[in-house]
């Protein structure tokens, strides 16, 4: 059965807006990617010693089961170079799941909704904008409600002018 699924890209190595399309393209051979997110650079969270990220929110209708995903989305990361060092250090490219439909998973290493989806910015904003009005499972607030319900501040978070807007987006519109 068609899902439709939220995901998180983020890259802070090398030419971080080639990365993202280049995943997103990689992200059509999943299913079909019905919707993306303006680019946004964000200062980085935890290991906050890095250089700054570019975030962006895609969303995808998918066959593939959540485990299944999951095990894609990684091989998508391998095949474009990411090593697995430092924890939640610098890399080339991060794909995160953030919605799975309406489904609540929490088995072997898999958490979905992404546990951390309802206190980050560089998440919220980006998925705003595509899923305002889509509900947390869990919390059962929407999108814009938990991206509203943030203290304002750091870290920052700042949306890309339309230069740095992911070019797929102009594809899908024939322009
Ligand atoms: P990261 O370093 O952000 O790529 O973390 C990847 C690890 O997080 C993997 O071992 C996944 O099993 C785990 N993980 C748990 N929940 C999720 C999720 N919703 N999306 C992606 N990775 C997840």
């Amino acid at each position: 059965m068609r899902k439709l699924v939220y995901l998180s890209l983020g890259s802070n190595l090398g030419d971080r807006e080639a990365n993202l399309r280049q995943a997103m393209e990689r992200l059509g051979t999943l299913g079909e990617v019905v919707a993306v997110s303006s680019f946004y650079e964000t200062e980085p969270v935890d290991v906050v010693r890095q250089p700054w990220f570019v975030n962006c929110a895609v969303g995808l209708q998918t066959e593939k089961m959540p485990r299944q995903l999951l095990a894609a989305l990684q091989g998508i990361e391998k095949e474009m170079g990411r090593r697995r060092q430092q924890p939640k250090g610098p890399r080339i490219i991060d794909l995160d799941i953030l919605l799975f439909g309406n489904s609540i998973v929490d088995t072997g290493g898999l958490t979905i909704p992404h546990p951390a989806l309802h206190q980050r910015r560089f998440v919220l904003e980006p998925l705003a904008e595509i899923a305002p009005e889509q509900r947390h499972p869990v919390f059962k607030r929407t999108i814009r409600e938990l991206r509203d319900a943030l203290p304002a501040g750091p870290p920052a978070v700042r949306k890309l002018d339309k230069l740095h807007s992911p070019r797929i987006n102009a594809d899908q519109r024939g322009s």
